[in-house]
């Protein structure tokens, strides 16, 4: 007998359990496009040369007090310029509530315990569908009710922007709707401007309250003001309440550090002031004080201007690599003769592929092929170079011949 029988089994994240078998599976030829991190072209995880001179510099000084409770102020300033850009930051600085983050995960929590201790009743929570696998764990474990509307149309492998905006129309007001800000995980599929200014109408017509999961900003298309293009129309042309969510993870290679953001953009500086004395209560109670040395990292590059534009050259690698590739596997299933069409792969942007094979397909490419992606077919392409991006592609076309 244990005080725990009442426990229940959980079964492994089944990304992370992908990953194990990977790293389990003995053959030479095994390709990992499973995890979403980028990689090199040879196969190898990737340290910015920016973040390699960013901690040069902290190394001459660099202590291990604690952070305040809601992080390292500079960083939080940065992440907040980054995101809305410096006009707009300057004009909304007063009504902007922030605070640092375990990475984009701790900033969703975060996003959702205050949300959740905000209002009442608790709003239901929209999740695009499909979604990255967190988001219904994230929210529902804080209490939420968690809804899915129709994201992505399988017929057409694109966004079924028809069914987006019924959902918002449909929905009571005071709804909270989870929005990838770009580069959508899985699908790569992202509403173009004139669908966003559509989709910002309906937010302010319904009074929905937008909260962009902004995982990928500079990442998507190497460049930050374009991937932020969306969180910007909204607090900036339609006036919108927002929350952003941060992350440094993908776009500076940070990922075990832990450095997020979250950033709330208010109507009024009351709110501003009272939002961040909860952030500051909810995140004491939580983790006490952030991790420092990401942040460091981080703002160190983002205010030092040399800093940031050798990051700005290594969000172009990162994501001119990923563009290279993503043609290179299209080229490849094209000449290999893979039956069906594969434009909707280069169409999509972003780390993932959503290629649209059947379950059997990815099991088959698992089991006699060494290749591993995620159930729904989606793979980080990142995990592709120039060694195997024919070999992926071939396979695909043996297992669909
Ligand atoms: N949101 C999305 C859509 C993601 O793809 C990820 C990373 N896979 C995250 C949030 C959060 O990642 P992290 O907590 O590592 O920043």
């Amino acid at each position: 007998q244990s005080w725990f029988d009442q426990a229940r089994f959980i079964p492994p994240d089944a990304i992370f359990a992908l990953t194990a078998q990977y790293v389990a599976d003995p053959s030479p030829k095994k390709v990992n496009l499973g995890q979403g991190t980028y990689r090199d072209e040879h196969g190898k995880p990737w340290v910015l040369p920016s973040v390699r001179e960013s901690r040069k510099l902290l190394a001459r000084e660099l202590n291990h007090e604690y952070l305040p409770i809601v992080g390292l102020a500079n960083f939080r300033k940065e992440a907040a310029k980054l995101a809305l850009g410096l006009e707009l930051f300057q004009r909304q600085q007063d009504k902007l509530a922030t605070c640092q983050s375990l990475s984009g995960t701790g900033a969703l929590h975060l996003a959702g315990l205050l949300l959740r201790a905000c209002k009442t009743p608790l709003p239901k929570v929209y999740i695009p569908e499909p979604t990255w696998s967190n988001h219904h764990q994230i929210f529902s474990s804080l209490g939420f009710q968690c809804e899915s509307f129709r994201y992505y149309s399988p017929e057409t492998n694109d966004l079924d922007v028809e069914s987006y905006y019924s959902a918002l129309k449909s929905t009571e007001p005071n709804s909270v709707f989870i929005i990838h800000a770009c580069a959508h995980n899985p699908t790569g599929c992202d509403p173009s401007k004139e669908q966003w200014r559509e989709l910002a109408r309906l937010f302010k017509e319904r009074q929905l309250f937008p909260l962009f999961d902004a995982a990928y900003l500079g990442f998507n298309s190497g460049n930050v003001d374009n991937d932020a293009f969306a969180i910007r129309l909204f607090i900036e042309e339609m006036n919108l309440e927002a929350g952003v969510c941060l992350s440094f993870a993908k776009n500076m290679g940070l990922y075990g550090e832990r450095v997020g953001c979250f950033l709330l953009s208010t109507s009024t500086e009351e709110a501003a002031v009272k939002t961040q004395s909860m952030l500051e209560m909810l995140q004491r109670s939580e983790v006490s004080n952030p991790p420092a040395y990401g942040a460091k990292i981080a703002s160190t590059i983002l205010a030092d201007a040399t800093l940031r534009e050798a990051w700005y050259d290594d969000l172009i690698t990162m994501s001119g690599r990923i563009r290279s590739m993503r043609t290179g596997l299209y080229d490849s299933l094209v000449a290999s003769g893979a039956p069906g069409t594969w434009e909707h792969l280069v169409r999509q942007s972003g780390m993932f592929g959503f290629l649209g094979l059947s379950p059997s397909v990815v099991l088959k490419l698992r089991e006699k092929y060494h290749i591993y992606m995620a159930d729904n077919s989606r793979i980080s392409i990142a995990g592709l170079n120039k060694q195997n991006v024919d070999y992926v592609g071939q396979s695909i076309t043996d297992c669909l011949k």
